[in-house]
């Protein structure tokens, strides 16, 4: 096994090309399964990244700062149509750098609607089950010890458990914890397994090169086959670009996430989309904050940044769990200004946060190239008929704090009272309904704008992720699910992408 070759702005100088017998696009949770397991197999690999590499040091603990620097569109990316803020990183290492590190398995009910309405056969839970087992092993994922869970996470259980809600601690990619609450600006104490530190390095000991800052702009195809891919050197955190590169390559993987997989591509000739879906069925899992106020000090700002989850109603289209984040960004979310803001800022010691991510699979958008520049447009709507959804999974969070004892509840609802005292006050979210603009919503998890399929008149791709027009071209990022997934999607994109990579690694 040889050592790899990182390479970083500093050191291009030149025009080049590459050759490889993998590239792959993307060094997210998708393409850094695949790249580690290609090389694994045995294969030469270039692994092409847009962001820079980020140590400690890189890291801004201000939140508006480390948005600016980690996330596209300096984090101020929205969805058009319904307005919801979206999130993807720059980085080596994807999304990981900032996600909070939650790993959930896809329930076994979602997995075999996914089977039953999109002509798949091997995507049960028992199919994916050996490359979960695989990848938590290589990420460390484990519960959340409650040494490092902090007050605002164990109140959560404490009022689950008041009302016989399940309730667990949250299993992590995390090795050595502290509980700092720092997940989004990036962990400092290197605690969390992104990939940056995991699967990449493993990429780079099995011998690939690793080209960051390194912006794909088109695959390149003859025929019905990719023959690589090229694009353009850019700057970290300016994106000017400079130097241009290509890499020949035998098999070309996409992992450029859900909103620029699709981009590049529209941009390459409108490739892979006999379909017409190319783009199409974007899904994300809306997501609503809640704010509980209690008679006593939480500080919140300890204890591992997502730490206790219920899955209590998986079922009725919701996922609860805790949240921490940067105080200048909750305070987006309080209401009030002036002297009104403050008081609320001075609340917050004694408060905690705690969110739902739901499922709304009819709130459907598009992400499509813009004539200039690689940022996408992105138009979502969310469906009348899911709002209830939120508005039940506000209620519930209003329910569990009462029931741990908050004093009040800030339910961030347009329409309603900004703080209420009582859990008969919160009954109105069930008796009126919301329209979607009532809703403070975000929006990480983003899914399907190149779907799996086994009728390839109405997928982009198959079962294993290769494209069903280009035999050689394949996709190992989220927007493969045929549907949103229903819980936090890592963890089954690093599943997927891994039986991707040893399916590509059988034919290469
Ligand atoms: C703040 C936040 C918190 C989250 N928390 C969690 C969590 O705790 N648990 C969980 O399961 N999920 C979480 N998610 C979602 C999860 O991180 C994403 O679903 C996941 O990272 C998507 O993986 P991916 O490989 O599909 O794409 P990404 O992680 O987006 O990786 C794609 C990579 O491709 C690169 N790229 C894009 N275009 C190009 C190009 N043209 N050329 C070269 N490179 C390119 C990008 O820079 C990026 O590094 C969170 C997301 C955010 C933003
Ligand atoms: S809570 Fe802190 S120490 Fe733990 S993984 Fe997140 S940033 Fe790292």
């Amino acid at each position: 096994m040889s050592e790899g070759d990182l390479r970083v702005f500093a050191g291009y100088d030149r025009d080049f090309t590459e050759e490889a017998d993998a590239v792959v696009v993307g060094s997210g949770p998708g393409g850094a399964i695949v790249a580690g397991e290609l090389t694994r197999a045995g294969y030469r690999v270039v692994l092409v990244e847009e962001g820079p590499p980020f140590t400690p040091g890189d890291y801004e603990v201000d939140g508006g700062l480390s948005m600016a620097r980690t996330l596209r569109e300096g984090g101020l990316r929205t969805t058009v149509g319904t307005v919801m803020p979206t999130m993807q990183a720059v980085a080596l290492g994807g999304g990981s750098l900032v996600n909070s590190a939650i790993c959930n398995r896809a329930p076994e009910f979602v997995l075999d609607r996914w089977c039953e309405d999109f002509d798949l056969s091997d995507t049960h839970l028992s199919d994916l089950d050996p490359h979960y087992d695989a990848v938590a092993e290589t990420i460390g994922i484990s519960p959340t010890p409650e040494a490092v869970q902090g007050r605002r996470n164990l109140l959560f259980r404490d009022g689950c458990d008041a009302l016989g809600f399940s309730s667990e601690p949250i299993a992590r990619n995390v090795r050595g914890c502290r509980g700092s609450g720092e997940c989004f600006t990036g962990c400092r104490s290197r605690a969390k397994q992104s990939m940056d530190i995991t699967t990449v390095p493993a990429a780079l000991r099995g011998g690939a090169t690793v080209l960051t800052s390194a912006r794909v702009e088109a695959v390149e195809t003859s025929g019905d086959r990719a023959i690589g891919v090229m694009g353009r050197i850019v700057a970290p955190f300016t994106g000017r670009p400079s130097h241009r590169f290509r890499v020949r390559a035998r098999a070309v993987v996409l992992a450029a996430g859900c909103m620029a997989t699709p981009v590049l591509l529209q941009k390459s000739g409108g490739i892979a989309n006999r379909s017409g879906q190319v783009g199409r069925n974007l899904q994300f899992h809306p997501g609503v904050g809640v704010m509980g106020i209690f008679p006593d000090r939480v500080e919140p700002q300890f204890g591992a940044t997502q730490g206790y989850q219920s899955r209590e109603f998986l079922e009725a289209g919701f996922k609860l769990e805790t949240l921490w984040a940067p105080p200048a960004l909750l305070a987006v979310r309080l209401p009030g200004s002036g002297l009104d803001l403050k008081r609320r800022l001075a609340d917050v010691p004694y408060s905690a946060v705690w969110d739902a991510i739901a499922s709304c699979d009819r709130s459907l958008g598009r992400v499509e190239a813009r004539r200039s520049g690689f940022d996408p447009k992105i138009t979502w709507r969310l469906n009348p008929d899911d709002t209830p959804i939120l508005a039940e999974a506000v209620y519930r969070l209003a329910e569990i704090f009462f029931a741990a004892g908050a004093r009040s509840v800030l339910c961030g609802v347009h329409g309603f009272p900004d703080e209420i005292h009582t859990l008969e006050e919160a009954e109105i979210l069930r008796r009126r309904t919301l329209r979607p603009s009532d809703l403070v919503l975000g929006g990480n998890h983003a899914f399907c704008t190149t779907r799996m399929h086994g009728d390839p008149t109405r997928g982009v791709v198959d079962e294993l992720g290769r494209c069903h027009d280009l035999e050689n071209l394949w996709i190992a990022d989220s927007g493969v699910f045929p549907r949103c997934p229903s819980v936090n999607p890592m963890w089954t994109i690093m599943a997927l992408a891994r039986r991707t990579a040893l399916a590509l690694a059988e034919r290469l």
